[in-house]
């Protein structure tokens, strides 16, 4: 039993240990299972591991491979960049932000020579202070720390601007420093030495240029008043030979020798002129002037020109335009004079019209006026527009050439437009003829006393049989505050003539003819004064005894003035008159006023004879002076009304001699006015000699119209009037006229 029982326990024993042998065969099977599973992944991960580090080290040598070409880039780059800025002449050079340098160029460099502290790592401050005190930057009056200073400070500053250096040798270096984005200051050190020196030679040559300019101004000066003086012989003896009895020969001769001589002058001012615009001279001389009375005067000029063409000259000044501008008057009467002169000369048939319109600016303080002078010449050629407007510049055909001219005229006119800040144009059809424009602002100034009517005429009868003329006219006398009653015929006027003060009846009607109309006025006894409107400036006047003319274009200003001479038909009759003209009674010349006093101060005896023929005709007592002081003195024993002054007189001249009769009368609060007379003729001239107390002022030679314009102007009322004395002496109205048209035939020319 024990033995059996033995048995069952070693077999009990044999079975569990084989059941735990089984147990740990499975165990390990299972755990060797894992291993060769972990095995597996491993190995698989080794792959992939072993993958990857193939294409790292593929991918790491590519990198190197690109960072050995960006180095070699960046090598290639760099060295560029220095051989770039090792070739440029100016200087180059980097400061980290402390004011060190990291780098610079050889051009930077080689400015401080052999200066071996000069390099990379050196600080700006250092480099300022050595080149100072190395005497390497001209420093010029400043002291060597006071450079230091500035300089530093300079580039201490926010910003700066570039600066001139004068370096030891002569050489100009600018200096452009800036600050970059990271701090560092690129400071480049640029050669300018050539442009220095090339401003310098500009400069030289600019003064040279100038001071050559100046002469030639100044030889001008010389030259008009070297020529004008002995012209002032020429011409006025010529004039006054003219006056005398002469064959027609000799008038011929004298005549050619006085429009010869005008001509001169024209040219030699037209030449004075020119220069004077080039060397920028030319100064306008603004006032107030009538601007329609200017392109009057300017049409009466032209008249007998026109007239013996057969051209009607006409004027179309916008009604509503007001007349009085600031303006420079002498100017706009030579580009009036220069444009109308040319169309009359350019034209053969037909007529020339000037237009003036304008449109209000600055609220009507001003006017943008536009001229336009119109004719049916010639024309000219299409691609000539500008052309002409040249100096020098003209039409060159056949039918151009046969006028005489310079080719100046437009040149002028032009720059005197400009000059008055406006514009020129033209618009020509050749063979039809031309229109030549110009506009410019002028400041308006309100009507003057001349464009006002005598007060005491409030009612006028018009006779006028063309409706647009006397709609034109009603409305321009209404605008002067008198009522104007329109007839159209004379018949129905003089069936019961209305009492006004004056009737004012065209020259043409329909029905009767103007004497007619005047015979049966004054038959009717009409206590009113008549005003004839002259058909046209080309036509003849009516000479009517006591009927005042007034010419179409009706001007404002004459119209006022037509009408305040009807005054004088009022008072005609009654005696002792003092009247302007051949009119006066002869019984006043005797009786009657003073005779004017006119002192002319004048050294050389030509001139004197000139002048003294000029005012023969004229009944006044002349009385000459040889030199300033012998003035002053006449000025007090003579008493004067008016005096002449030459300006180049020995001694005391005309200047100082007019400051002491200045003086004088500063005592007496008397003011006589004083004209000088002087051949210094270039702008500045006028200004200069007026500021010593004269009133005006009259270039050499002299001209008998100017000189008589000024008497009439300066007549005192209680003197005799100084109209001729004797019938057959040439009346002062007279001589006016035709030295008038004698200057007309050169106009243009
Ligand atoms: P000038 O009249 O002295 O020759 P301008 O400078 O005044 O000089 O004129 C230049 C040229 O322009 C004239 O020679 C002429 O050929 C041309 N010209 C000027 N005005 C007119 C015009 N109204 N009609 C035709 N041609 C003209």
């Amino acid at each position: 039993m024990e033995d059996f029982d033995t048995l069952a326990q070693e077999r009990r024993a044999r079975l569990a240990a084989e059941r735990l042998l089984e147990l740990k065969q499975a165990e390990l099977y299972e755990a060797n299972r894992k291993l060769s599973k972990h095995a597996l992944s491993l190995s698989g991960e080794i792959i992939e591991k072993r993958q990857e580090a193939e294409h790292l080290k593929v991918e790491n040598s590519r990198a190197r491979k690109d960072l050995d070409k960006a180095n070699s880039a960046i090598v290639i780059a760099e060295r560029r960049l220095w051989d770039s800025l090792e070739t440029i002449q100016d200087g180059f050079a980097v400061f980290d932000p402390s004011d060190t340098m990291i780098a610079a160029n050889s051009a930077y460099l080689r400015v401080f020579d052999d200066l071996e502290d000069v390099k990379p790592g050196i600080s700006y401050s250092d480099i300022v202070r050595l080149a100072v005190e190395e005497g390497i930057i001209d420093i010029g009056d400043m002291s060597r720390e006071a450079y230091i200073e500035a300089a530093l400070t300079r580039w201490r500053a926010a910003t700066r601007e570039p600066q001139t250096v004068r370096l030891w040798n002569n050489q100009y270096v600018k200096l452009v420093d800036r600050r970059s984005r990271d701090g560092d200051m690129v400071s480049l050190g640029l050669n300018i030495t050539g442009t220095i020196r090339y401003e310098e030679r500009l400069k030289k040559a600019r003064y040279k240029a100038e001071s050559a300019n100046r002469a030639k101004s100044a030889f001008l000066a010389n030259m008009s008043h070297e020529i004008r003086t002995p012209m002032n012989g020429m011409v006025g003896m010529a004039d006054l030979l003219a006056e005398t009895g002469l064959d027609k020969e000799q008038r011929l001769f004298v005549e050619t020798i006085k429009s010869s001589g005008t001509a001169l002058l024209n040219l030699i001012n037209d030449v004075l002129d020119y220069s004077k615009i080039e060397a920028s001279k030319l100064v306008l001389n603004p006032e107030v002037f009538d601007l329609e009375k200017c392109i009057h005067d300017v049409i009466v000029l032209l008249q007998p020109n026109a007239a013996q063409k057969g051209l009607s000259l006409i004027i179309d000044y916008d009604m509503f335009l007001p007349t009085r501008f600031v303006g420079d008057p002498g100017r706009m009467r030579q580009v009036l004079t220069n444009l109308i002169g040319n169309a009359v000369k350019f034209t053969h048939e037909g007529h020339v019209i000037v237009r003036v319109v304008g449109v209000p600016e600055k609220g009507g303080l001003s006017q943008r006026v536009h001229v336009s002078v119109e004719d049916t010449g010639i024309g000219i050629p299409k691609g000539f527009e500008n052309h002409i407007f040249g100096e020098f510049n003209q039409v060159e055909d056949d039918r151009n050439r046969k006028f005489e001219g310079t080719g100046l005229g437009l040149a002028i006119t032009r720059e005197l437009v400009q000059l008055m800040g406006g514009e020129i144009w033209v618009d020509s059809v050749e063979g039809e003829g031309s229109c030549f424009g110009f506009c410019m602002s002028m400041d308006v100034v309100g009507e003057s006393a001349d464009n006002r009517a005598p007060a005491w005429i409030k009612d006028i009868v018009v006779v006028e049989s063309v409706e647009a003329h006397a709609d034109i006219l009603s409305k321009q006398l209404a605008a002067l505050g008198i009522k104007a009653t329109i007839f159209a015929d004379a018949k129905s006027v003089l069936e019961n003539p209305p009492a006004v003060q004056a009737y004012l009846i065209s020259q043409r009607l329909e029905d009767l003819d103007i004497e007619e109309v005047i015979a049966a006025l004054k038959a009717a006894e009409v206590k009113a004064g008549i005003l004839v409107m002259a058909a046209g400036m080309g036509m003849k006047a009516p000479d009517i005894p006591d009927v005042h003319v007034v010419h179409r274009p009706l001007v404002r200003a004459e119209l006022c003035c037509a009408l305040a001479a009807l005054e004088t038909v009022e008072i005609s009759a009654l005696p002792p008159l003092v009247l302007e003209g051949p009119q006066m009674p002869d019984a006043a010349k005797e009786t009657g006023p003073r005779r004017m006093r006119i002192l002319a101060a004048e050294d050389n005896k030509t001139n004197q004879l000139v002048f003294g023929k000029m005012v023969k005709a004229l009944d006044v007592e002349l009385v000459f002076a040889n030199n300033g002081q012998e003035a002053i003195d006449l000025y007090q024993s003579f008493d004067p009304d008016l005096v002449f002054m030459d300006i180049s007189m020995p001694e005391v001249d005309g200047k100082e001699a007019t400051r002491t009769i200045r003086e004088i009368e500063a005592q007496t609060g008397r003011h006589v006015p004083v004209v000088a007379m002087t051949a210094h003729a270039m702008t500045g001239d006028e200004e200069e000699i007026l500021s010593h107390g004269l009133d005006h002022y009259m270039t050499k030679p002299l001209r008998k119209a100017a000189i008589i314009d000024r008497i009439l102007m300066e007549h005192p009322a209680e003197c005799k009037p100084v109209a001729p004395m004797d019938d057959d002496a040439p009346s002062a109205v007279d001589a006016v006229v035709r030295e008038a048209m004698a200057e007309a035939t050169q106009i243009g020319g």
